[in-house]
């Protein structure tokens, strides 16, 4: 349920709906925009007694929520969710690359990808520490030593840090070194660990499960909103399907459906979308077309020794051109790429 406060209405009136809400054994979510007031309301199992509140002074509207999701629904919060990772607004006007190697491999690894995407215009560097495997004979991520590594790249090329916690243990470790939380495909719907992330107050950067509807994918967003963190980025990675051509089925059609449904950025991931390298560039394209808010692309300095997904790594030379094609397009959809 969604409480539309009257422009006129005082914060004193906005107090006095909350209290109202929290004595019916709900949780209200003021948010204070620039024209009104809105509250939203959780918690509740079943249609709420929306006279209670109708009545109060300031109320101008109830409005019951339609959607299985209410926080990060459109109709709970109609104008776009900027999420300001140390000063890169991503879901702004800006176009927004995330690029770094899949794995953190050692530091030589990460400075040649890291001076190499940050000299293309990138702001975010990703790679995993901890590596959530198909196969545990596989290599599993460097761990802390791995976050460490990515500490010195911030430092080093003053970019910002995304990386994955893969399990509520980890987590506090993560939290300490990076600036955006990862959580991945495998854990979209690990419910303890999207609610202790959430606490964080962190960005987090949710990923689509290999076979979740979108409806699942914005019900699991809406576990980190209901911790009171707004700072939610989604991403569009790929889903099972048939198809034997490609690793996943990059589903663009999510795009459109999630900007119009939530308010929340979303960005694609084309490198396990696709599965494979020169599958990346076009699908990039295609994923500022439709409407994305960046991209998050795998890079390697050396794709053909990399310790996990070589196949669809990109080589720093075809992140060149793909940045370069970027800024291109960027005018055509209203956006700048930097
Ligand atoms: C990754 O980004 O390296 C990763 C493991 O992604 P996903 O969770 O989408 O498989
Ligand atoms: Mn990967």
């Amino acid at each position: 349920m969604l409480v539309v406060m009257a422009r006129t209405a005082t914060p004193d009136l906005v107090a006095r709906v909350c209290e109202e809400i929290e004595q019916m054994g709900l949780t209200a979510h003021p948010m204070f925009g620039t024209l009104r007031t809105a509250v939203g309301v959780t918690g509740n199992k079943q249609q709420v007694d929306s006279d209670r509140i109708a009545n109060l002074p300031g109320v101008q509207e109830v409005i019951h929520v339609t959607r299985p999701y209410q926080l990060v629904s459109r109709e709970f919060h109609p104008s776009d969710t900027v999420v300001d990772v140390g000063g890169v607004k991503v879901g702004s006007k800006e176009f927004t690359v995330m690029a770094g190697p899949c794995s953190v491999e050692s530091e030589e690894q990460c400075y040649a990808v890291a001076e190499a995407v940050a000299e293309s215009g990138v702001r975010i560097f990703r790679g995993g520490a901890f590596k959530p495997r198909s196969s545990p004979y596989t290599f599993q991520g460097l761990g802390e030593k791995g976050l460490e590594i990515l500490a010195k790249v911030r430092e080093r090329f003053d970019l910002r840090i995304v990386t994955e916690a893969v399990d509520t243990e980890t987590l506090d470790m993560v939290t300490h070194y990076t600036d955006i939380i990862q959580i991945g495909a495998r854990n979209m719907q690990n419910y303890s660990l999207l609610k202790k992330a959430g606490r964080t107050g962190k960005p987090i950067l949710l990923k689509r499960g290999h076979s979740a509807t979108l409806d699942e994918l914005l019900l699991s967003a809406e576990y980190i909103l209901a911790e009171k963190n707004p700072n939610v980025i989604l991403c569009e990675r790929g889903v099972r399907t048939l198809a034997n051509h490609s690793r996943n089925t990059l589903d663009l059609s999510a795009i459109p459906f999630v900007k119009s449904s939530s308010h929340l950025p979303i960005i694609v991931d084309p490198s396990h979308g696709t599965g494979r390298r020169e599958k990346v560039l076009p699908l990039s394209r295609a994923s500022i077309a439709v409407g994305a808010d960046g991209l998050m692309v795998e890079v390697h300095n050396r794709p053909d020794r990399a310790l996990s997904d070589g196949a669809q790594s990109i080589t720093p030379a075809m992140f060149r051109q793909l940045m370069a094609e970027m800024r291109h397009l960027a005018p055509v959809v209203d956006r700048v790429c930097p």
